[in-house]
C-alpha cells in the first residue's frame, strides 16, 4: 500500500502540489548519497531509434531530479550501438526535444558523446576481458538459442572469431547481490538468467549490455537511473563491470514505468505519448513534464513542472504555504 502522507512543495509559479510519498517512487536521498561513490555522476542515455516519448521524460525527471537534488552531474550519452535501427534524424530530434523540455546535461552534449564514435574503446575493453575471463566465439543464432538463456554450447569448441560469429564471455556461478535505491536488496544469478553474455553479436555490433557497462566504467558513472524494465540485467552488468576491472559497481535505481492502456510499456511509436505530438498540440514543456510525472504518481495530474523544478519532486522538504 502507498504511504499516503502528504507533503506540500511550492513550484516556481506559486502553485501547490500535494505529493504522495511512496517509498517505491522516491529514494531516500541521504541514504542514496551515502552509498554512491563520489563524485555523483548519472546519465541520460537515449537510443536514437525513435522519438522521445513520455517514458523518456519520466527517466529525465528521475535523472535530473535526483542528480540536482544531490548536487551531482548528468552525462548525456547517445546509445547508438545498434547501427541498424539508429537514425541521424532521431538523434537530432531527441536533442532538440530535450533542449525544448529544458533538461541540460553537464557534459556529453558538446562534443556529442556517441557510442558509435569510439569503436576502439570497446575493442580495447574486449582485449582486457580476454585477460581476465573466458571469451569465446559463438555461432548460434537467436533461433538456435530459443529464449533468453544461452546454454554455453560453443564454450568449449574453440571457434575462431570470424564474420558471422558472435563473441561471448563466460559468467561465473556467483549470486550477485546489490541494493537498488528504490527496490531494496536484490539477488540475481546471471548464469541462470541469461547464461554466458553476448558482447558482440553475429553482425559485429557491440551489445547493449557490453557497451553500457564499458561506458559507465570509463565515464565514471556512479549512479545508474533507469526504468524498472531493465532491472533483470543489473546483476550481469555488475558482474561484467567487475571483470572489466571496476572496483566499485555503480549504484542502480530502477524507477516505475508508464504503461499504456493495454498495460504494455510505452513503445516508441506510441502516438499520443510522443513529445513531438504533445508539442504540436500546443502543450508547454512544463505541461509535458507534469503529465509524465503524474503518469507515474509523482504528482497529482494537472500540475505543470518546469525542468528546473524537478529536484523538488525528490526533496522531502516542506516549504511554507502561501
Ligand atoms: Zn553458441
Amino acid at each position: 500500500m502507498r504511504d499516503r502522507r502528504k507533503w506540500i512543495v511550492r513550484t516556481e509559479k506559486g502553485n501547490h502540489v500535494s505529493l504522495i510519498i511512496n517509498p517505491l517512487l522516491r529514494p531516500h536521498l541521504t541514504a542514496l548519497a551515502a552509498t554512491v561513490t563520489a563524485p555523483l555522476v548519472t546519465r541520460f542515455a537515449p537510443s536514437p531509434t525513435g522519438y522521445l516519448h513520455l517514458g523518456h521524460v519520466v527517466n529525465a525527471i528521475y535523472v535530473w531530479g535526483i542528480a540536482r537534488a544531490l548536487n551531482g552531474r548528468v552525462l548525456l550519452r547517445v546509445e547508438d550501438h545498434d547501427r541498424i535501427r539508429c537514425r541521424p534524424e532521431y538523434e537530432a530530434a531527441l536533442l532538440e526535444d530535450l533542449a525544448w523540455l529544458g533538461f541540460e546535461p553537464d557534459f556529453g552534449l558538446e562534443p556529442l558523446l556517441r557510442q558509435s564514435d569510439t569503436p576502439f574503446v570497446y575493442e580495447q575493453a574486449l582485449e582486457g576481458l580476454r585477460a581476465t575471463a573466458h571469451v569465446y566465439a559463438c555461432e548460434c543464432s537467436r533461433k538456435d538459442i530459443g529464449g533468453e538463456r544461452y546454454d554455453g554450447r560453443c564454450r568449449g569448441r574453440g571457434l575462431k572469431v570470424a564474420t558471422g560469429r558472435g563473441i561471448r564471455v563466460q559468467l561465473g556461478n556467483d549470486m550477485e547481490k546489490f541494493e537498488d535505491a528504490l527496490l531494496g536488496r536484490l539477488f540475481q544469478l546471471p548464469a541462470e538468467q541469461c547464461g554466458d553474455l553476448l558482447v558482440r553479436d553475429r553482425d559485429g555490433h557491440w551489445t547493449y549490455q557490453f557497451a553500457v557497462t564499458v561506458d559507465d566504467l570509463r565515464q565514471n558513472v556512479t549512479l545508474v537511473i533507469r526504468g524498472a524494465d531493465l532491472v533483470s540485467s543489473t546483476g550481469r552488468q555488475i558482474f561484467l563491470a567487475r571483470m572489466l576491472g571496476r572496483r566499485n559497481a555503480p549504484v542502480f535505481l530502477h524507477h516505475p514505468l508508464i504503461h499504456d492502456d493495454l498495460g504494455e510499456k510505452l513503445s516508441k511509436s506510441a502516438g499520443d505519448t510522443g513529445v513531438r505530438e504533445l508539442r504540436s498540440r500546443g502543450l508547454s514543456a512544463p505541461e509535458v513534464i507534469g503529465i509524465a510525472a503524474a503518469r507515474v504518481g509523482l504528482v497529482d495530474p494537472g500540475m505543470p513542472i518546469h525542468a528546473s523544478e524537478v529536484p523538488r519532486l525528490f526533496e522531502r522538504r516542506v516549504l511554507p504555504g502561501p
